[in-house]
């Protein structure tokens, strides 16, 4: 047998452990649609507390709990800005306007990292009879495409001071927020403080199979809950799965920390600078990212090419410090000749 591929596409192909296996196992069920999944409401009441809200939704993706949230905070025909690379924007294939109606303008941030000021340089509150106004900013954190980077809390601070200058709604795109707080320090309440919604993965470095949690107020929550048996996503005895979140709050958590080390370590090895990488995303600039790719692979090294120079390796539950090893070993070469 060959031995199992460094699997560095994302953190989002980890497998249950068997501890979380076995907690999926011995869950309580009931059905979730008539709201009698009491591993579900576990669940919800656990991570809204954790986040400071008062009521959550599990959902099955990050992809969803953004939509329902910015649906709910901006009505059709109004705009939702955030960044050029934001998830929201980019990665959900058009959501927003397809079932929302809802249009987009976007600010540059460099390497991901939000910068108030060009926020407010955007955003057009009320904008009158003849242009598209804004309803909602939305911010990502940690920053995907932007390298996993934290946003710096000073200047979420202002955005949320812009937003309550000017009425406008805020929504968190929290897949990472967990990365967030362990790489900051910051409590999770203080991540997500201000917010009108906010939506965290539990399937990404946390590595429960599938899921996520919008949270917010009860009152948005109840609607959320409408629209998410509306787009054909209510879950009948899905406490299986939130079994599986609770499992990985109690458990992987903390341990983001050493994914944390090992991008620090993948980063320095093969780009110079570990600051570059903050939490447990590693970009390179590479001559040509899907060369490089398709030879790593060949070797059993598996990384994303997101774009012509553009590579990107996650660290997660799934790879060790041998696998860090290896992937070092078999992309050092390859990186150097760029
Ligand atoms: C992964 C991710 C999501 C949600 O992705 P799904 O694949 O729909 O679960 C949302 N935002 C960010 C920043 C992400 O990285």
């Amino acid at each position: 047998m060959t031995a199992p591929a460094v699997d560095l596409r994302s953190d989002t192909v980890t497998r249950p452990t068997a501890g979380m296996r076995a907690a999926m196992a011995a869950a309580e069920v009931g059905d979730d649609v008539y709201a009698e999944d009491p591993t579900v409401t576990a669940l919800q009441e656990r991570v809204a507390g954790m986040l400071g809200f008062e009521a959550g939704l599990f959902v099955p993706s990050g992809s969803l709990g953004n939509q329902l949230g910015i649906r709910l905070l901006v009505p059709p025909g109004y705009e939702l800005v955030c960044d050029t690379v934001a998830h929201v924007a980019r990665a959900e294939l058009g959501a927003a306007a397809v079932f929302s109606g809802i249009t987009f303008r976007t600010w540059q941030a460099v390497g991901g990292r939000l910068d108030a000021e060009a926020v407010r340089a955007l955003v057009a509150p009320d904008a009158g009879p003849y242009l598209v106004s804004t309803a909602a900013i939305a911010i990502e954190n940690t920053h995907n495409f932007g390298g996993g980077v934290v946003q710096p809390p000073e200047q979420v601070a202002a955005v949320r001071a812009l937003a309550a200058e000017h009425g406008l709604k805020l929504h968190l795109d929290g897949a990472r927020l967990w990365n967030a707080h362990v790489a900051s320090g910051l409590a999770l309440r203080e991540l997500a403080a201000g917010f009108d919604t906010v939506s965290v993965c539990l399937s990404k470095g946390l590595g429960a199979p599938v899921g996520s949690v919008l949270v917010s107020s009860a009152d948005r929550i109840a609607q959320a809950r409408v629209w998410r048996k509306r787009y054909g996503a209510g879950m009948r005895q899905v406490g299986i799965l939130a079994a599986a979140g609770l499992y990985a709050l109690d458990h992987h958590v903390q341990r983001l920390a050493d994914d944390h080390a090992r991008a620090r370590r993948l980063a320095a090895a093969l780009g110079g600078d570990p600051d570059a990488a903050p939490t447990n995303i590693v970009v390179l600039d590479v001559a040509d990212a899907a060369t490089v790719a398709a030879k790593a692979a060949a070797e059993g090294v598996l990384v994303s090419a997101l774009g012509p120079r553009f590579l990107r390796l996650v660290t997660h539950l799934d790879v060790d410090d041998a696998g860090i090893d290896r992937a070092i070993e078999v992309l050092r070469p390859l990186v150097a000749a760029r």
